[in-house]
């Protein structure tokens, strides 16, 4: 059950203690004719693959993918060590299957920062302001340095300052750019605000606190996201205020790669496409991000390949270089020819299944939360097989918001239907949610969200168990059907007819 009518009562199923194996008559029935037109016998002992799919097996491969990181660095970041042990893991357990893995390779522009950023008041009053704090470096901020240079407010008390280059008419050249967030990418801002001469963007937020942006494309000019708090007090004192600046960035072409795999058989005009990140952060282990999404996958993987063939071919995707801009998946999606995009009929994601203080987030495909956007028709189907998994445990679930932080977004932006789970990053949970799922309200779901504590100690593996049922579930319908999400239907062979006639003529 859902949580955005929360006049019904989260409990209306009678939990069961045991996970039914088949869920509803159509599916089991579906299931079982798909296996047996591959040519496999359904036999009655098979599990289903929300029973296959362990949480014991899955802890194994967090444990492999943890001393991975600890021997290799400390981490499993792009372009690493660690993440290339971690991608020859994931190769050797899906070889050993029976699957032939191979790499997607991509060039990618990697910004990296090579000092801390200074960002100072010089006048009227000196003072220095924390990164992490009071601002933060944009993602592909040009480098830069700039000392002592007058401050101009751009639109004053207008969301949509900086959008339109008409807004810099009268401009000064040589000063900095202050302006608010809303209504138009930071890259567009800043963008307007170099060509008009400015020597650095400054972008405050429109709540108190400081927030991570990106320009995209690496800027002419330093980019900053200001807090709210001090952005308002920068414009409030704007005549008077004189700033220093040092950005400390290069940008360097570098290659990295995403490992996938496909079942042997199945429909290959009607891929379903499983996917998570393989990279971490650079600042830890990245168990729950995305190692709970990796081990689920890769396991999901290799139980499904003791099953036969199924009725639609899966692909199994392993992205890189998501945490520096969802690299790996747009680059896997922008190479493939339009016959390619056409024959994947759906796209799932699992980023974070195991946070600390979780939630059962069905990633939402109808599009029913505000800040959702993008999802194309057929993703509210994917997200009603995983809604119906929980209903029928007697779980709670509700929609995750689609704001394009995970490898979906490049599927969803080519028009594929797309779905996925999720347990909870920088969100905070509500009492509410706490009557749903335990755990403490008031904290963040993952308190450990790229940090060096997101480790095995603080996966929570209820919250693996009861996403990986669910999307073990979600993988075995759609690798059998996908008549709801894209009018596929399962069975397309030829029905063989002997009758007599062909309309009025007599054929014998
Ligand atoms: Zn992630």
């Amino acid at each position: 059950m859902r949580s955005s009518h929360p006049g019904k009562s989260p409990h209306g199923a009678t939990p069961s203690p045991y996970r039914r194996r088949a869920t509803t008559a159509g599916l089991a029935a579906l299931l079982m004719t798909a296996a047996t037109l591959a040519g496999a016998p359904a036999h009655a002992d098979e599990l289903p693959l929300s029973e296959a799919v362990t949480v014991d097996a899955i802890e194994r491969h967090l444990a492999n993918l943890d001393m991975i990181a600890e021997y290799n660095g400390g981490n499993r970041a792009t372009n690493t060590p660690g993440y290339d042990v971690a991608a020859l893991y994931i190769e050797d357990q899906l070889k050993r299957a029976g699957y032939e893995p191979y790499r997607h390779e991509y060039d990618y522009e990697a910004w990296r920062m090579n000092s801390p950023t200074v960002l100072s008041q010089v006048t009227p009053e000196k003072t220095s302001y924390e990164e992490g704090e009071h601002f933060e470096t944009m993602s592909y901020s040009g480098a830069g340095s700039v000392r002592g240079a007058k401050v101009t407010v751009v639109s004053p008390g207008s969301t949509d300052s900086g959008c339109a280059p008409e807004q810099f008419e009268d401009f000064p050249e040589g000063h900095i750019a202050l302006m608010q967030r809303g209504t138009c990418p930071f890259g567009d801002k800043v963008r307007n605000a170099a060509d008009a001469g400015a020597v650095a963007g400054l972008v405050y937020n429109n709540e108190d606190e400081v927030f991570l942006g990106t320009v995209g494309e690496e800027s002419d000019i330093p980019a900053i996201g200001v807090s709210g708090e001090l952005g308002e007090e920068m414009a409030s004192i704007a005549r008077n205020l004189r700033l220093k600046i040092e950005v400390d960035s290069t940008v360097t072409t570098e290659t990295s790669y995403s490992v996938l795999a496909d079942t042997s058989g199945g429909k290959e005009d009607n891929v379903v496409v499983v996917g998570g990140h393989l990279d971490s952060v650079e600042d830890g282990h990245g168990i729950n991000d995305n190692g709970s999404g990796v081990a689920f996958v890769l396991e999901t993987a290799l139980r499904l390949a003791e099953q036969g063939d199924p009725n639609n071919q899966v692909r199994f995707a392993f992205w890189g270089t998501e945490e520096s801009g969802l690299i790996g998946s747009n680059e896997y999606v922008a190479d493939r020819t339009p016959e390619e995009i056409d024959d994947i009929a759906l796209y799932l994601n699992f980023d974070m299944i195991g946070s600390h203080n979780y939630g059962r987030f069905v990633l939402d495909g109808r599009m029913e939360l505000p800040e959702s956007g993008g999802a194309p028709a057929g993703s509210g189907a994917i997200a009603k097989i995983f809604e119906d998994y929980f209903e029928e445990q007697g779980q709670v679930s509700e929609p995750g918001v689609l704001s394009g932080r995970s490898d979906y977004l490049a599927f969803m932006q080519a028009g594929i239907p797309s779905g996925g789970l999720f347990s909870g990053a920088d969100g905070v949970k509500s009492e509410e949610q706490v009557e749903w799922y335990g755990g403490t309200a008031g904290e963040l779901f993952d308190p450990y969200y790229h940090t060096p504590d997101d480790t095995m100690d603080n996966i929570n593996w209820d919250s693996v168990a009861e996403l990986s049922a669910a999307g073990a579930h979600g993988v075995e319908f759609l690798a059998a059907n996908t008549l709801p999400v894209n009018g596929v239907v399962p069975f397309s062979a030829p029905v063989e007819v002997d009758l007599p006639r062909l309309g009025d003529a007599w054929v014998k």
